[in-house]
């Protein structure tokens, strides 16, 4: 095959995907018109990969509340590219067993930290709140390092005086990333050196990858 794909910059890489074959998967930025966009590709021929790929792309909406545009294309619907937070959509979905399908995730998340559930509420314009489940002692201390958690793996913006908000620049509602970052946002540091970990690990398994 000597088909040159135009992928554009590569954002992420699984070197070997626990689900099919060990074949190495990648999340691409081709652009689409200017708007951001992305693509997953494998450079694979094992059979059943192009049905992996179809697979992930759905997982990746689901989890993400990304939408497809069309040639595999996959963004956001409020067209802002949020780079980072599209590498968790990715990594977490590589990681997912295909069956069953995905669904979205809620809004809460048990705190192991507090031993109680913290939620969070979107309150309009890409705001979002963390707030205590129940009146369980020590989730109130928790909720701030929550929407701290969400701030770093969103790349969200911090809001003036309130420790227990965050906002995405694009001022729009993500609520199913919201819940997928909410798995994650009690243990940051962890998730944040997964993906550096990854990352260095597929540049060593994969060179030819990066071409
Ligand atoms: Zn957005």
């Amino acid at each position: 095959m000597t088909q040159t794909l135009d992928l554009g910059p590569r954002v992420e890489l699984v070197s070997m995907d626990p689900h099919f074959h060990d074949i190495t998967i990648a999340l691409y930025s081709p652009g689409s018109d200017g708007q951001p966009a992305y693509l997953i590709h494998t450079y694979s021929s094992v059979p059943g990969a192009d049905e992996r790929i179809a697979c992930l792309r759905q997982t990746m909406q689901t989890l993400g509340g990304m939408e497809a545009i069309g040639e595999g294309l996959l963004r956001f619907p409020c067209g802002h590219a949020h780079p980072l937070a599209a590498r968790r959509v990715f990594l977490d979905s590589c990681k997912l067993s295909p069956e069953p399908a995905a669904e979205p995730r809620p809004l809460h998340v048990f705190d192991k930290k507090s031993d109680g559930t913290i939620t969070v509420a979107s309150l309009g314009n890409g705001l979002y709140e963390a707030r205590p489940a129940d009146n369980a002692q020590g989730t109130e201390r928790r909720v701030a390092t929550i929407a701290r958690g969400l701030m770093r793996l969103g790349e969200m913006e911090e809001v003036d005086g309130q420790p227990n908000q965050t906002r995405f620049s694009c001022g729009q509602e993500h609520d199913d990333l919201i819940g997928l970052l909410l798995v994650r946002a009690p243990n940051v540091r962890a998730a944040m050196r997964e993906a550096e970990d990854m990352a260095s690990r597929g540049v060593l398994a994969a060179p030819s990858a990066q071409e």
